[in-house]
């Protein structure tokens, strides 16, 4: 018999591995149990749900790119609730075990929802996270005039503008001074809030829900801690995320805000390994321990994992803490390594237009960029990504960092 693969969580990180698994080793058997009802799909197309653009059957992930070897054995709705590293044994909700010879933790991570809101549990209230998440907000979406959305994030973003293009008015709640404060300063965000703002979404800063109000047809208002009270259908929770942990209390699985994967993806007991949004790996950047949660970089830690689970020991390359690369409102940016200069002793560049903002971090004493920020105008973001995830001393080339002239051959 061929060793036994078992993977729990069957998303970008499960299902890159389960795939290399699969094409390095023929004769393994390769189970992934996933809690969630659907079979594995391209989770950031979920807003495409909502809008209708899309149909789940459209953005699953079978057939491709990395997903494309089959003779895998999906389990949905198989919810792990405990696993025993010595014995090499998990068990399921439904009492179901499952045996294994190496086992991948790639459960990922679910919304935070704040225990200080009250009534968070009427209908009309979501977190998007999942494809079922999605088709609620798309079913609740037919009988919403007003949404509000609580948090200023990149995934509230993504859900306000699914909205907004169903004609529902939208409002987005952010106790932080500005949106997106977790991958620029407040002044970096200008032109990303001058687009939102054009777009028609209304935006109020500096306050946050205190409670929601609910009647017969679930959610009818939102309180916030300022007094205001704004009626609205649906409430989406936009708060962060926790990582999906639970099944692994009791064990002796090292977790420090994730379950802690060395630079072999390996945790800290034999045979287990980690990925994805769910493990703790390293910032090539700051050198820091971190999380992150991108779909890419689950992707690539998981091919990794896969690989080292079947004995081809490959390092990972870690992920920078902070790195995000998207649009909003037609407004393309990149945010990546130190992207907070606010008071700290770091060297800043800055060039500030109406059409594009960059900013590239540099060490305090200049040798090294560590961290960049692009609004408007991404091109050479890769580039930069390059120089800080490589840790290169720059004074070769630093002008053209400077003045975003840099081209590949700099690097020859
Ligand atoms: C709306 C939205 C838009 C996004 N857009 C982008 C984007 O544009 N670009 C980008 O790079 N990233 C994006 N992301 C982030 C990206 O989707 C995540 O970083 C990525 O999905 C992480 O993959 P993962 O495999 O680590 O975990 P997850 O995708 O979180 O999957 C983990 C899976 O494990 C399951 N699970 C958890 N516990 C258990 C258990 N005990 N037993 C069995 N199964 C379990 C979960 O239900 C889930 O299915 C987006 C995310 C969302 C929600």
């Amino acid at each position: 018999m061929g060793n036994r693969y078992l993977i729990v969580g069957g998303s970008a990180a499960g299902m890159a591995a389960a795939h290399t698994i699969r094409k390095a080793d023929e004769t393994g058997e390769v189970t992934v149990l996933s809690n969630e009802s659907h079979a594995p799909y391209f989770r950031p197309m979920i807003p495409y749900i909502i809008t209708g653009k899309k149909s789940a059957s459209q953005i699953i992930l079978n057939g491709s790119g990395v997903f494309t070897a089959d003779t895998i054995n999906i389990l949905t709705g198989s919810k792990v609730t405990s696993v025993d590293p010595a014995g090499k044994r998990v068990t399921t909700g439904a009492g179901d075990i499952f045996d294994y010879d190496r086992i991948l933790f790639s459960s990922g991570s679910r919304p935070y929802m704040p225990e200080d809101i009250e009534n968070l549990g009427v209908d009309g209230v979501f977190a998007l996270k999942t494809l079922a998440d999605a088709e609620a907000m798309a079913a609740r979406s037919e009988t919403t005039e007003h949404a509000v959305l609580l948090g200023g994030g990149i995934l509230n973003l993504k859900a306000a503008f699914a909205l907004l293009e169903k004609n529902i008015k939208v409002t987005l709640v952010v106790y932080s001074p500005e949106v997106l404060s977790q991958l620029m300063d407040p002044e970096d965000a200008y032109l990303v809030r001058k687009a939102l703002d054009e777009a028609g979404l209304v935006i109020k800063t500096g306050c946050s829900a205190r409670a929601v109000i609910s009647d017969d047809t679930g959610v009818c208002a939102v309180a916030l801690d300022n007094g205001e009270e704004i009626p609205c259908q649906m409430i989406c929770v936009g708060k962060g995320v926790i990582p999906n942990l639970d099944y692994l209390d009791g064990t002796d699985i090292r977790i420090d805000k994730g379950i802690v994967a060395d630079p072999f993806t390996a945790c800290s007991k034999g045979d287990t390994f980690a990925a994805g949004d769910v493990a703790v790996t390293h910032d090539p950047a700051t050198g820091d321990k971190t999380v992150t949660a991108l779909w890419t970089h689950a992707v690539e830690m998981g091919i990794c994992a896969g690989l080292n689970m079947t004995g081809k020991k490959t390092a990972y390359a870690g992920t920078m803490g902070i790195m995000n690369a998207t649009q909003v409102a037609d407004e393309p940016f990149v945010a990546m390594g130190v992207v907070h200069t606010r008071d700290k002793d770091l060297e800043v560049h800055t060039d500030r237009t109406d059409h594009y903002f960059r900013k590239m971090v540099f060490s305090p004493d200049g040798s090294r960029l560590v961290g960049a920020v692009f609004v408007g105008d991404i091109t050479r973001a890769g580039l930069y990504r390059y120089v800080i995830r490589e840790k290169m001393e720059v004074e070769r080339f630093k002008n053209h960092l400077v003045n975003h002239t840099l081209h590949y051959g700099h690097f020859l």
